[in-house]
C-alpha cells in the first residue's frame, strides 16, 4: 500500500503558567493512498493537536513540536519554514473544521472564495478558475453552480456551507484532506449526507482522508482504519472491522460500550468511570491504569509498547503482551 504521509514518534507540548502540557507523546501512523483513517478519542486526547501539527498550525509559542517526523513526499514537514509550508497547505494537504462559518468570509461571494485558492496556488486565469469552481461545486453536489457562485455564505444552509468548505479544500486536488469534527455542528440527516459525500469524493479523486472525531457512529460509516487515542498516545490501531469487532484495549472496549446502539431497545450510555490523567506530569506506565478494571502492577511501572495482533492491528496493552510476565517476575 502506497503511503502518502508518515507520522513518526510525534511529540507536541504547550507551555502554560502551570507548566508544560505534553499533549502528544509519541504518536506514529502511516496514511495510505485513498483511505480514510479516523483518529478517535475523548476531547483533550491529542487528536486535534496531532492533525494541526501535520498542517503545522500549532501556534509556536506556546506550542512546540518537540520531537518526531512528519514525512510527506520525502520531506519532513517539521523542518520546513513558513513560506514552504504555505505552498503545501491547501495545495497538497488541506483541512476543514467543525464550523463551516469560521472558514467562510460572510462578505465575499462563494465563487470568489473558491477561486481565490485556485488563483493563489495554480497560476490560472479568472475564466479558467471559474470553470474549476463550477466543477468543484458540482463535485460536492451543489445544484445550479453557475448561479450559486454569485451568492454569499448566508444564502446557504449549514449543510450546503459545509459542502462549500469541502469544495474549497479540494480545489487544488490535495493528496491529503484532514477533517476535524466535520459533521459535529450538523444535524443527523445532514451529517449522513456529508459522510456520504466524503465517500463519493474519495472514490472520484483518490484523496486520502484523516478524520478526527469523538463520534464512533461517524467512524463506523466512513473509516477504513481507526486509531484510538488516549492521553496523547495511540493506544490501538486497526481496520474498522478489527476495532469494532475485536477491540483489544480496555479503553477501546469502554468507548464502544459508551456508544448508544440504535438496534438496542434501550439505548444506554455506559460512561467509562474516572477521568484522563493530568498531562502536566503524565504517568510513566499505562495512562489508562487508573481507570482500567484489569490494571496490574506492571501497568503502572512500564509503558506497554505496541503488540501486534495482526498485520494491521496493534495495541499498547500489557494484557496482550507476552513480555508482561517476564517484567512482573523482574520486580520481585
Ligand atoms: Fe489496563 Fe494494563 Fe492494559 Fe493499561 S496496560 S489498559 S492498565 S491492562
Ligand atoms: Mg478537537
Amino acid at each position: 500500500m502506497e503511503k502518502v504521509l508518515q507520522v513518526n514518534d510525534l511529540h507536541v507540548s504547550f507551555s502554560t503558567y502551570g507548566g508544560e502540557v505534553k499533549a502528544v507523546r509519541g504518536v506514529s501512523f502511516d496514511l495510505h493512498k485513498g483511505e480514510t483513517l479516523a483518529i478517535v478519542g475523548e476531547s483533550g486526547c491529542g487528536k486535534s493537536v496531532t492533525s494541526q501539527s501535520i498542517m503545522r498550525l500549532i501556534p509556536e509559542p506556546p506550542g512546540k513540536i518537540s520531537g518526531g517526523e512528519i514525512i510527506f513526499k520525502n520531506i519532513d514537514l517539521i523542518k520546513l519554514k513558513e513560506p514552504e509550508l504555505q505552498k503545501i497547505r491547501g495545495a497538497n494537504i488541506s483541512m476543514i473544521f467543525q464550523d463551516p462559518m469560521t472558514a467562510l468570509n460572510p462578505t465575499i461571494t462563494i465563487g470568489e472564495q473558491i477561486m481565490e485558492g485556485i488563483i493563489q496556488h495554480e497560476k490560472l486565469s479568472r475564466a479558467q478558475a471559474k470553470r474549476v469552481a463550477v466543477e468543484m461545486l458540482t463535485l460536492v453536489g451543489i445544484p445550479n453552480p453557475e448561479l450559486r457562485l454569485k451568492q454569499y455564505p448566508h444564502q446557504f444552509s449549514g449543510g450546503m456551507r459545509q459542502r462549500i468548505v469541502i469544495a474549497m479544500a479540494l480545489v487544488c486536488r490535495p493528496d491529503v484532506l484532514i477533517a476535524d469534527e466535520p459533521t459535529t455542528a450538523l444535524d443527523v440527516t445532514i451529517q449522513a449526507q456529508i459522510l456520504e459525500l466524503f465517500r463519493d469524493i474519495q472514490k472520484k479523486t483518490g484523496v486520502s482522508i484523516i478524520l478526527i472525531t469523538h463520534d464512533l457512529g461517524v467512524v463506523a460509516q466512513v473509516a477504513d482504519r481507526i486509531a484510538v487515542m488516549y492521553a496523547g498516545r495511540i493506544v490501538e490501531l486497526g481496520t474498522r472491522r478489527e476495532i469494532f469487532y475485536q477491540p483489544q484495549h480496555p479503553y477501546t472496549k469502554g468507548l464502544l460500550q459508551s456508544v448508544p446502539r440504535l438496534d438496542a431497545e434501550k439505548a444506554e450510555l455506559v460512561p467509562i468511570p474516572g477521568t484522563p490523567p493530568d498531562l502536566f506530569s503524565p504517568p510513566v506506565g499505562c495512562a489508562f491504569a487508573a481507570r482500567c478494571p484489569y490494571a496490574m502492577e506492571v501497568c503502572e511501572r512500564v509503558y506497554p509498547i505496541e503488540t501486534h495482533i495482526s498485520q494491521q492491528h496493534q495495541v499498547d496493552c500489557w494484557l496482550q503482551d507476552e513480555r508482561a510476565k517476564k517484567l512482573v517476575s523482574s520486580f520481585k
